[in-house]
C-alpha cells in the first residue's frame, strides 16, 4: 500500500468564463447530492484497484467546487477521510471562485481541515474581467480579499494593511523579503495576463493588489486562446480585440521579476511561490508521481495505466463510459521530461535511468546546444532549462521529442 495524491473534480459553475476550456456544466440550482456521494463510492473503488494507503495531498478543483453547499463540503471531505485518512500535514487545497467567499465557507473549510485556497481572482479591473464574463468583478475580488484577511490569513501574512483597509489599494513592493516558513492557511491567487481590454496600468496595478494580498502562491498565466471558446469566437470575428502579444509578453517578463522581488520565487513555467510554499499537489503532476482522480471527466495515472473518467455526468454516476490506457514507455519518457521541463529543478539523469532504464544522454545533443545559447544549464545530474529557456519551453520539447519517437 502506498499514499497517493487525490484529484476531486466539481464540474460545476455558475456561468462559463469565455476563455474557459475546462470540462464543467453551468449550474443555476444546488449540486446534487448524489455527486457528492458518488465522488466517496469511487474513492472507495480507486483505493481498492490502486492500493492506496493514504492520500498524500488533496485537491478540490473544476469547475467551481466553492459552489458546493457546506454540508456537502462537511460531507465529502469528512467521507473521503473515511475511505482513507489523509497523511499527517497533507496539503488539502479547495479552489473558490472569488464571489463565494463567506466567512461561513471558510470557517467550513477550516473545520474541515482544508489548509490551502486557491483563489481565481484573474483580474483586478472591471472591463477586463466583464469582457471574459467573468462572475466577480474587481468589488467582488476586493471584497473576498478582505473576508481573507480576516478570515484566513495569519496577521503575519498580510504584507502592508493598505489593500484591506482601505479604497485606494495601492503597494510598494518590497525588495528581497525574508524568507518565511509556510503558513498554517496558504493562500494562492491565479492572474491572467493579456485578457481583452487590458491595459499595462490595469495589470501591474491589478499584480500590486495581489503580491499584497497575503498570498504565498501566485500563478501567473498568459492568456491562451483555446478554440471553441467564446473568447475565440469572438476574437476570430473581430468583435473583441486582445492587446498586441509582443507587449503582453513584456507585461508577463516584467511581472516575472517583479514576483521575483517581492519574494516569490519562480519554480515552474506560470508558477511563484515564496519558501516552502510550492503546490505540493502540482508538484506531483510535474514530477510524474502517481494520481487518482475522481469525479465526471477527471483523469488518474498510476505507473503506466491512465484512466479518464466520461465526462458525462449521467454516465458517470453509473460507474459508465470510463476509458483506459496504457502508456508505451517512450511516451512515459518524453512525459517524465515534458513535465520535470516545466520546473526550475527540471530532469535528473539519475533518477530517469532508475525510473526508465534508459539515459538521458539521449537529449545531449540539443542540451548542450541551448547551455551554449545560455537557455539552460547542467547541475550534477540535474538538466534544467533556465528562466530565459522556460519562455522558449515548447521550441525545446519540440527539438527533444525525437529520440522518444
Ligand atoms: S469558473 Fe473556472 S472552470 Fe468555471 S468557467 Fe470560469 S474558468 Fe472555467
Amino acid at each position: 500500500m502506498k499514499p497517493c495524491a487525490l484529484y476531486v473534480h466539481i464540474p460545476f459553475c455558475k456561468s462559463k468564463c469565455a476563455y474557459c476550456d475546462f470540462f464543467s456544466v453551468v449550474c443555476k440550482a444546488s449540486i446534487d447530492n448524489a455527486y457528492i456521494r458518488h465522488l466517496i463510492e469511487e474513492a472507495g473503488t480507486r483505493v481498492a484497484q490502486f492500493d492506496v494507503s493514504e492520500w498524500s495531498t488533496i485537491y478540490f478543483g473544476g469547475g467551481t467546487p466553492s459552489l458546493l453547499a457546506l454540508n456537502q463540503i462537511e460531507t465529502l471531505i469528512s467521507g473521503l477521510k473515511a475511505v482513507r485518512p489523509a497523511a499527517e500535514n497533507a496539503e488539502i487545497t479547495f479552489e473558490c471562485n472569488p464571489d463565494d467567499i463567506t466567512v461561513e465557507l471558510l470557517e467550513t473549510l477550516k473545520k474541515c481541515g482544508v489548509n490551502r485556497l486557491s483563489v481565481g481572482l484573474q483580474a483586478m479591473n472591471d472591463k477586463p474581467l466583464a469582457l471574459v464574463n467573468r462572475r466577480a468583478h474587481r468589488a467582488e475580488n476586493l471584497r473576498a480579499l478582505k473576508l481573507l484577511a480576516e478570515h484566513w490569513l495569519e496577521p503575519q501574512q498580510i504584507v502592508p494593511q493598505k489593500l484591506v483597509r482601505g479604497a485606494q489599494p495601492h503597494y510598494d513592493a518590497p525588495q528581497n523579503l525574508p524568507e518565511s516558513p509556510c503558513p498554517k492557511h496558504r493562500l494562492s491567487v491565479d492572474l491572467i495576463c493579456g485578457l481583452p481590454g487590458q491595459t499595462a496600468q490595469d495589470f501591474f496595478a491589478g499584480l500590486e493588489d495581489i503580491i499584497s494580498c497575503g498570498a504565498d502562491h501566485i500563478s501567473l498565466y498568459s492568456l491562451t486562446l483555446e478554440e471553441d471558446t467564446p473568447l475565440y469566437k469572438a476574437v476570430d470575428s473581430g468583435k473583441v480585440k486582445l492587446p498586441e502579444a509582443e507587449e503582453t509578453d513584456s507585461w508577463w517578463i516584467k511581472a516575472r521579476d517583479t514576483l521575483e522581488k517581492s519574494g516569490f520565487a519562480q519554480y515552474e513555467v506560470s508558477n511563484f511561490a515564496k519558501q516552502g510554499c510550492r503546490s505540493r499537489h502540482n508538484m506531483t503532476y510535474w514530477q510524474m508521481l502517481p494520481y487518482i482522480g475522481i469525479g465526471a471527466g477527471a483523469t488518474g495515472t498510476v505507473g503506466s495505466l491512465r484512466y479518464t473518467n466520461s465526462r458525462s455526468i449521467k454516465d458517470w454516476l453509473c460507474g459508465a463510459g470510463e476509458e483506459r490506457e496504457l502508456l508505451p514507455p517512450e511516451i512515459q519518457q518524453f512525459e517524465y521530461l515534458m513535465m520535470a521541463f516545466r520546473t526550475v529543478d527540471g530532469a535528473d539523469a539519475v533518477e530517469f535511468e532508475t525510473r526508465f532504464g534508459k539515459s538521458l544522454d539521449v537529449i545531449e545533443p540539443v542540451f548542450s546546444n541551448w547551455c551554449r545559447r545560455g537557455l539552460a544549464e547542467k547541475n550534477g545530474s540535474r538538466y534544467a532549462l533556465n528562466k530565459q529557456g522556460l519562455l522558449l519551453l515548447n521550441r525545446f520539447l519540440e527539438e527533444i521529442i525525437c529520440f522518444f519517437e
